[in-house]
C-alpha cells in the first residue's frame, strides 16, 4: 500500500481539522463532528456526531503504524472527542501506546462541559495516561455572547474547566472568534474575553474571524436584522482592544491568520505584545486609507 492509500483509509473525510499548532502531528480519527452541535455560528452540525468503533480505531492505529514516523505527537481527530467516557479514552490511550511507543504527547479538542463531567480523579487518570494538551472553544469570556449564540456553557463554567485542568496538569490551548459579539455586544466581548484570558494559563490562543456560514442559526439571525457582523476592519480593531488588555505571565503563542481575511499575525505573549500590537496598528491604518 502507497502512504496514499493508507491515508485514505485512515480518514473518513477529506478535510481534516486540526488546530495549527497540531499541524506537525500525527493524526487518529475517533469521532466525527461534534457531541452537542448546538452554536448558531457553526458549521460542523452538518457532519453529525458518530464515535468510531474499538474495533475500527484499533484498524486505524495499525495503518498509523506504518506511516507515524516516530511522531512523538498525535492529535486524535473530531470536535470534541474528550466527550468520551473516561474508561474509552483510557482504552484508547492504552492502544495507542501499545502499539505507538513513539507518542509521548495526546491532544485534543474538548469543551468546557466534557472538562466539567469529569471527576479531579478522572483528569488525573488521564492526564498520567498520556494526555497532554487539550484545545478547547472559549470562543468569548462574556455571558451575553456565548448565550447569544447557544454556546451551552457559561464563561464560569469555561473557567472551572480550565481550573479543573490546571489542577491537574493538563496543558490548555484556547480559540476565541473575534467579531462573535456583533455590533452590539463588540466591546463586551473584547473586554470580557480579554480579562477571562488573563486569569488563566494558555499555552495557546488560537483567534478566527467571525465567519457568517451560509444554512447556519447565524445566518437566519443576520438575515432577520437581530445579528449585525462587523466588517473585517471594525473586526480587527475590536481584536487589537482585546489583546491590549490581555495580561499573561507565562509564555503563550498567539495565532490569527483570518486577520482582515488576508494577513496572519503570530507572536508570543507578552513578550511580543507591543510589536504585535503596532502590526495592528499599521494594518488598521493601512486598511483606512484604503477605505477612504
Ligand atoms: S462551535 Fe464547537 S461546540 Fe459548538 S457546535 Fe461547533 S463544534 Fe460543537
Amino acid at each position: 500500500m502507497t502512504r496514499e492509500e493508507i491515508f485514505a483509509q485512515m480518514y473518513s473525510t477529506e478535510e481534516v481539522y486540526p488546530p495549527p499548532l497540531e499541524a506537525k502531528s500525527a493524526l487518529l480519527e475517533v469521532t466525527i463532528g461534534c457531541s452537542y452541535r448546538k452554536c448558531r455560528f457553526c458549521d460542523f452540525p452538518r457532519d453529525g456526531f458518530s464515535i468510531a468503533s474499538m474495533s475500527e480505531i484499533a484498524r486505524k492505529i495499525e495503518l498509523l503504524r506504518l506511516v507515524i514516523d516516530g511522531n512523538p505527537r498525535l492529535h486524535l481527530l473530531g470536535c470534541n472527542p474528550f466527550c468520551l467516557h473516561t474508561q474509552q479514552l483510557l482504552s484508547i490511550l492504552g492502544m495507542i501506546h501499545d502499539r505507538l511507543p513513539c507518542v509521548r504527547e495526546v491532544s485534543m479538542y474538548a469543551r468546557a462541559d466534557d472538562v466539567l463531567k469529569k471527576s479531579e480523579e478522572e483528569l488525573t487518570l488521564l492526564a498520567q495516561a498520556g494526555i497532554t494538551d487539550l484545545h478547547i472553544g472559549l470562543e468569548s469570556g462574556s455571558n451575553a455572547v456565548l448565550a447569544l449564540h447557544e454556546k451551552g456553557e457559561t464563561a464560569e463554567d469555561i473557567e472551572a474547566a480550565l481550573y479543573a485542568l490546571e489542577k491537574c496538569g493538563i496543558h490548555y490551548h484556547l480559540t476565541a472568534i473575534p467579531g462573535l459579539g456583533g455590533r452590539e455586544l463588540s466591546m463586551e466581548h473584547a473586554v470580557k474575553t480579554a480579562a477571562l484570558i488573563s486569569r488563566h494559563v494558555p499555552f495557546s490562543i488560537w483567534c478566527i474571524m467571525l465567519k457568517v456560514w451560509p444554512n447556519t442559526p447565524l445566518a437566519q439571525m443576520v438575515a432577520d436584522g437581530e445579528f449585525q457582523p462587523l466588517t473585517p476592519l471594525e473586526t480587527l480593531r475590536e481584536e487589537r482592544e482585546m489583546v491590549s488588555r490581555i495580561q499573561l505571565n507565562m509564555p503563550c503563542l498567539y495565532v490569527d491568520s483570518t486577520v482582515l481575511q488576508r494577513c496572519s499575525i503570530i507572536a508570543m505573549l507578552p513578550k511580543q505584545k507591543e510589536s504585535m500590537l503596532k502590526q495592528m496598528d499599521q494594518l488598521i491604518a493601512q486598511e483606512e486609507i484604503q477605505q477612504s
